[in-house]
């Protein structure tokens, strides 16, 4: 049943502005485009969805490299309902595999899953409709492909295919990683026969590279997209008060809309969380430390209601697919561009224009080299930890355009700047900052000599305004030949000069109090050998045009469909809740924003509508209209 080999790699990195164009449509009535048409209201396929769903119906093997909110699920979902037998999708989500079923249910798909979670009635129900073929895909946990008795059930009935969702979590040196995707690999010795799809969000060629070897996926066809997010408009904002940056940027922006807020500590995540719901921001916590009923509930809340706010440490987020998720802010610098863009990506996956908003600062840079250099492991670890760390730092002190490089470092070019990241939208002002740095570095040098002391960014700063605090004084400071030559910057700028050398590599912290120490480079700027560009310091947050920007998304809805489009959110709230299923479950608010615009008077007219499939229409047709009618 399987193909011949095809390791051909399909790369439309190139084509980011209609990928589909480059390739041959899927034709008029075949299956696939029926299905898509008919149970799930879409009227086209999306990138290369139709190339992957043609090569895996026809029994190859794939590799799927998408960015979040790409559409990777419809390429294992239209196979399994197309091809005889059931699909076996493993995921490691074992807390979302319902949402995922309710999902498909309310498209009219068969769907089920066997975990830890179900009774034992219901686990024999879902059993026997496999066997019998009943359902048309069963989510399981990878552990769950350790047991005897789960394999000598797949041994019964009919296998269609297998998706492997998640699929870095194989790689070891990834954060999601899971000892039992390792197991995997005995899908294709077992079932020789059967088609194997391996899905990932992360862009980077070493974990692609991994997945195919642990996977044992050596003859899959690899499909790469472009990663590039039109809708997300990235921002990065220098650290003052974070807590009130961040609720200006809800208050101002996102008033009433879901998001997620990233902190690196437990502490903060409900420090955080407190001070929004002090400020009437429906915000919930989430991190290891709670426990495991508190974090079920406060994600199902998320999910669920409208209008949430996630303050979260990483832990959270793999896997939820809630599409309104309007933004994502980061309140500390993430550890690496792989995890800040697979958490960035999580905001605007209906396509609809969101926000990602990190604030960083001079203290984010001292507390992750320490963080690297007291962690434990050896130095080869160390230095892949300050690596990833470096091309962050770099991410955030570029004066280049953030989605350029964003998808530079996933090796994907773009075209011309992006119109919608802070710098394009408000270009930044560089400086030559050599004589700065010079100064600085000269203080630390003077500092360096009296061993046994630990001197911080603070303190230099200080120096160079020549204030004369209390520690000066003590050490005799004020007597440096450095005391006060700095009068030029403010303490801001100043900070901001440690910083871009820190992030450059100019400047290094050693120790548990991030005491300054010069590195190799530094030796390059003193001995002025080498000259400093520096990002400029703005004194006020720069005003970045309204975060519409991506606004060929959607049409801006006239006043009248504005009531409407209230009016039908107010309907499917009401929906969901009635029916215990996440609104978005019911329709998106892509679709329900098109019913508001394009006010259709019949089902005929909705069923026109992107998003309203056969059996959302026979459900809710009616009730629509109704709505519309009022
Ligand atoms: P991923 O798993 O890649 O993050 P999803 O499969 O969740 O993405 O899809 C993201 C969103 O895009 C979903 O809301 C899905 O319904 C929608 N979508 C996927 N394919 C299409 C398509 N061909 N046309 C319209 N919407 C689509
Ligand atoms: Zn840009």
């Amino acid at each position: 049943m399987s193909s011949p080999a095809d390791v051909s790699t399909v790369d439309l990195t190139t084509a980011t502005d209609s990928p589909a164009t480059e390739l041959t449509p899927v034709g008029e009535g075949s299956a696939t485009l029926e299905t898509l048409r008919r149970v799930f209201g879409y009227d086209a396929f999306r990138g290369f969805q139709a190339e992957v769903i043609d090569h895996v119906v026809a029994g190859g093997d794939a590799l799927v490299l998408m960015p979040t909110g790409g559409g990777k699920s419809l390429c294992y979902q239209i196979p399994a309902l197309v091809r005889e037998g059931v699909a076996v999708v493993v995921s490691p989500l074992i807390a979302l595999m319902q949402d995922q079923v309710d999902a498909l249910t309310a498209v009219g798909v068969r769907a089920g899953f066997l975990n830890s979670t179900l009774d034992l009635d219901t686990r024999r129900l879902v059993e026997a409709e496999f066997v019998a073929g009943e359902i048309d895909l069963l989510y399981l946990a990878p552990e769950a492909l350790a047991s005897r008795a789960t394999l000598s059930l797949l041994d019964r009935g009919r296998i269609g295919l297998f998706a492997i969702d998640e699929a870095h979590c194989v790689s070891q040196w990834g954060h999601d990683f899971r000892p039992d995707y390792l197991n995997l690999s005995m899908l294709h010795e077992r079932w020789p026969g059967v088609p194997r799809i391996a899905l990932t969000a992360t862009a980077t060629s070493a974990t692609r590279a991994e997945i195919a070897t642990r996977l044992k996926l050596t003859e899959a066809r690899h499909f790469v997209a472009s990663f590039d997010r039109p809708n997300i408009q990235y921002r990065i904002v220098p650290k003052r008060e974070p807590r009130k940056q961040l609720l200006a940027l809800l208050r101002d922006e996102h008033p009433g809309e879901a998001g997620i807020v990233y902190c690196l500590s437990r502490a903060s995540v409900d420090k955080t969380a407190e001070f929004l719901l002090a400020n009437g921001v429906d915000a919930l916590p989430y991190h290891a430390g709670l426990d495991a009923a508190t974090r079920a509930a406060n994600q199902q809340r998320f999910l669920r209601a409208d209008g949430v706010v996630m303050v979260a440490t990483i832990a959270f987020g793999m896997g939820i697919d809630k599409p309104d998720v309007r933004f994502v802010a980061h309140l500390d610098l993430p550890k690496s561009v792989e995890g800040y863009y697979q958490e960035t990506g999580r905001a605007g996956r209906d396509g609809l224009p969101s926000t990602a908003w990190l604030a960083y600062g001079l203290q984010d840079v001292v507390q992750q080299r320490k963080m690297i250099d007291t962690s434990e492991g050896d130095l080869a670890h160390r230095r892949n930890l300050a690596a990833h760390l470096d091309a962050m730092l770099a991410l955030c002190e570029t004066v280049r355009c953030r989605r350029v490089q964003l998808l530079d470092y996933f090796g994907q070019a773009l075209d011309g700047s992006c119109g919608n990241c802070d710098t394009c939208l408000a270009p930044p002002e560089s400086w030559d900052g050599t004589v700065a740095a010079q100064k600085l570095l000269s203080t630390v040098f003077r500092l360096d000599r009296e061993r046994n002391q630990r001197f911080g960014a603070g303190h230099c700063v200080d120096i160079l305004l020549g204030r004369s605090t209390d520690k000066i004084v003590q050490h005799r400071h004020d007597s440096l030949t450095v005391f006060g030559i700095g009068t030029e910057l403010s303490e801001t700028e100043w900070r901001g000069v440690v910083r871009q050398l820190l992030a450059e590599g100019l400047l290094a912290v050693e120790g548990d109090y991030g005491t300054l120490a010069l590195t190799d480079g530094s030796a390059e700027v003193l001995g002025r050998r080498r000259t400093v560009m520096m990002r400029r310091e703005q004194a006020r947050p720069a005003k970045v045009a309204k975060p519409r920007g991506a606004a060929t998304v959607v049409a801006e809805l006239s006043a009248e469909a504005a009531g409407t489009f209230e009016r039908l959110r107010a309907w499917r709230a009401a929906t969901a809740k009635e029916q215990g299923l996440p609104a978005y479950v019911i329709f998106h608010d892509a679709t329900l924003r098109q019913i508001a615009a394009d006010a259709p008077s019949s089902l005929a007219e909705l069923s026109r509508i992107s998003g309203v499939g056969e059996n959302k229409l026979a459900k809710y047709g009616e009730q629509l209209l109704g709505v519309l009618a009022d």
